[in-house]
């Protein structure tokens, strides 16, 4: 049984939930790092409406991404977290979009730290930190990878 941080960026689809791009998972442990997956489009650009093709390319130019771009199949989203989270008893998040997300692939063991009130965001040091590699030319960029860290800050911080 292990405690997980998790974050998710990427896109919306026609119904405004999360299309996943990157997912960073960390298991709270002595001696594990940060993993990270980037995943394909889900399908076509052409099959989003024109209220979620206008907010994606403001994720595009805001976070770097591309719909396009990614290493494995959608399809693997389902496999990779039940293989990563097959112990979960807490899954830490940042959002209640990745909430959402996570409750449609069956987990509902998270806890979202955005909904405390002492929650902090983008005013720690640790959001300083470099983001991965993948978001090139982006002017306010989210990095999943980044945010496990601030998510383990804000952790950490409750417990005190
Ligand atoms: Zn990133």
């Amino acid at each position: 049984m292990s405690f997980y941080v998790l974050d998710v960026i990427g896109f919306v689809d026609n119904t405004n939930a999360l299309v996943a791009k990157e997912l960073a998972l960390m298991p709270i442990t002595y001696n594990e790092d940060i993993k990270t997956w980037f995943f394909k489009a889900p399908y076509e650009w052409e099959q989003l409406n024109e209220k979620s093709k206008k907010y994606n390319e403001y994720i595009v130019y805001r976070d770097g991404l591309e719909w396009e771009s990614g290493a494995l199949d959608y399809d693997c989203v389902k496999e990779v977290l039940n293989k990563h989270l097959i112990d979960a008893k807490t899954i830490f998040i940042r959002h209640f979009k990745v909430g959402d997300w996570l409750a449609s692939y069956g987990f509902k063991n998270f806890c979202d730290v955005s909904q405390d009130p002492d929650y902090n965001d983008y005013n720690i040091p640790i959001c300083k930190m470099t983001p991965c590699l993948k978001h090139t030319h982006s002017i306010l960029m989210s990095c999943a990878t980044r945010n496990i860290k601030k998510i383990l800050f804000n952790v950490m911080l409750h417990c005190q």
